[in-house]
């Protein structure tokens, strides 16, 4: 849950989701369609799916136990070597360190190097006497990303109070290297039409369209737009901007009134259902809740 989103906004999940999974036996003996529904408004959804399949494998095939060698756990679903080292050091700890942005930005400012510039699995691996000195690996883990996000943090870092000022190479260094900046991701233009149902206040959704990132979840028809002009015979209701994972989606919102449904669509009611319904369809259900 915690991947991309922040503990604060993943709270209220958490404790939600182990009221209903307090196991990973009780977790594996469920369905998507349960613990998405459990999921819904935390968004990244193939986390969620993920973690199902994965909870059904260790259960099945690894006695509910994690596995211990780092080649077995990255054959879980949705674990690349970031998960698999965190969870080597927080339920093993084993000498590891699981490399995110807070740690390549600390290992950098030490060397005072542009993270681009650095293998960083060789230098752990040139330093490991050094930084695997300390028993308590998972402990080390958690530091190293905590001592990131609140000393060595992006924008300014506390080095006056820092405890490893005196070795840093960005701290003693007159010539401090630039960080590369990040590419942004493009903004890409969807048009979205709305089939609804006036008399019982329902919309059409599917699940039948081209949005990778939000594949096998019900969606109105979208479709990438290919002009800036207003499509023929429908209603242009408004425009708005959404972030989905990493995409930033410009969406231009069409609606039309119809009794008939649309193939491959299913009508929803826009007050609430109990199917799990996908952040961004839910915030077009509010843009067209009142129109008449
Ligand atoms: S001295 Fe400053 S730049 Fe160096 S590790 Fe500490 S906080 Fe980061």
């Amino acid at each position: 849950m915690l991947q991309q989103t922040q503990v604060k906004t993943v709270l209220p999940y958490f404790r939600n989701f182990l009221l209903h999974f307090p196991s990973l036996e009780s977790l594996s003996k469920s369905n998507e369609r349960k613990v998405l529904k459990l999921w819904e408004g935390l968004g990244y959804y193939r986390r969620a799916r993920n973690l199902l399949a994965t909870s059904k494998i260790i259960v099945k095939e690894h006695f509910s136990k994690l596995p211990k060698k780092i080649i077995d756990i990255k054959k879980l679903p949705g674990i690349g070597d970031y998960t698999a080292n965190a969870l080597l050091a927080f339920i093993h700890n084993q000498p590891t360190i699981a490399i995110d942005g807070n740690v390549k930005r600390v290992f950098s400012r030490i060397v005072n190097k542009s993270e681009n510039k650095i293998d960083f699995n060789k230098l752990i691996d040139t330093n490991k006497k050094s930084l695997f000195r300390t028993k308590r690996h998972s402990d080390f883990v958690e530091a190293l990303m905590e001592f990131g996000a609140l000393v060595c943090k992006p924008k300014q870092p506390e080095c006056f109070i820092c405890n490893i000022k005196t070795t840093c190479g960005y701290f003693k260094s007159d010539k401090k290297f630039k960080q590369v900046k990040k590419i942004q991701p493009k903004e890409k233009n969807y048009n979205v039409f709305c089939y609804i149902h006036k008399k019982t206040n329902k919309i059409a959704l599917t699940k039948k369209h081209d949005l990778g990132f939000l594949n096998k979840f019900y969606l109105p028809l979208i479709e990438e737009a290919t002009t800036k002009n207003k499509i023929k015979n429908w209603n242009f209701h408004s425009n708005f901007k959404n972030s989905i994972s990493n995409k930033k989606l410009n969406i231009n919102l069409y609606y039309k009134f119809s009794l008939k449904l649309p193939l491959q669509s299913e009508w929803f009611s826009l007050k609430g259902n109990n199917e799990f319904i996908p952040s961004f369809t839910k915030k077009i259900f509010k843009q067209i809740l009142n129109i008449n």
